[in-house]
């Protein structure tokens, strides 16, 4: 399963903001775009261009991409199912972005980033509905109960993101049990239970051309 392998620092530059990528070091003064707020490259600095139009509706594309970890045909894959459904298309692409297990895996606090996350369920550490699911890409569905299988309740990082999780407040279409490393779902996400810097009408705007 290909995926971006590079350094994610980087992305974040080249969004100009924080993508949150990579758990506890963006909220600490260790995070790069604390010191190089500029695009990455040899002339990140001095190239400046004022984003308008198409520009900032790729932008905002690149973002959600990078903020989920998916690749370009994935990502226009959960669009062109979105504008199939019916309802609002970007709130679709926003909701199937939220099913992904790796994504539940880690807005339940098993982790404390996507990336951790989707390594935690490659490596076959979580479990929906009681049987073992290594498919990042899984959409979870309501009533589902997802949960760290025997082998990962060990792991440093699992345990190391309770901690995090403590500090994140976990969305309302989910419930936690962290006695058990578990959650459920309880809803399909809505537009306004995401917290997500993106303007998702941008992205229909420009897949829609
Ligand atoms: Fe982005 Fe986090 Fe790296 Fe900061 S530390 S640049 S927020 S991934």
């Amino acid at each position: 399963m290909a995926r971006y392998t590079g350094p994610v620092c980087r992305l974040c530059r080249r969004e100009g903001t924080k993508l949150f990528l990579k758990g506890t070091k963006c909220l600490s003064d260790r995070c790069p775009l604390e010191k190089r707020n500029f695009a990455p490259g040899q002339h990140g600095q001095s190239r400046k261009a004022k984003v308008v139009g198409y520009g900032l509706q790729l932008r905002e594309k690149q973002k959600a991409k990078r903020i989920y970890f998916t690749l370009e045909t994935q990502f226009r894959a959960y669009y062109e199912k979105a504008n199939r459904a019916t309802g609002v298309t970007g709130d679709l692409l926003i909701q199937q972005l939220e099913r992904r297990l790796d994504n539940v895996a880690f807005r339940l606090g098993f982790a404390i980033s996507r990336r951790q996350a989707r390594q935690i369920v490659r490596h076959g550490h979580v479990e929906v509905n009681g049987r073992k699911v290594n498919i990042p890409s899984f959409q979870v569905s309501v009533g589902d109960t997802v949960a760290i299988r025997e082998s990962g309740r060990k792991l440093v990082v699992v345990e190391a993101a309770r901690d995090y999780a403590a500090s994140n407040p976990i969305p309302s279409w989910l419930q936690p049990d962290f006695a058990n490393l578990s959650g459920k779902v309880l809803s399909l996400p809505r537009r306004d239970e995401v917290n997500l810097p993106v303007n998702e009408q941008l992205i229909v705007e420009l897949y829609s051309k």
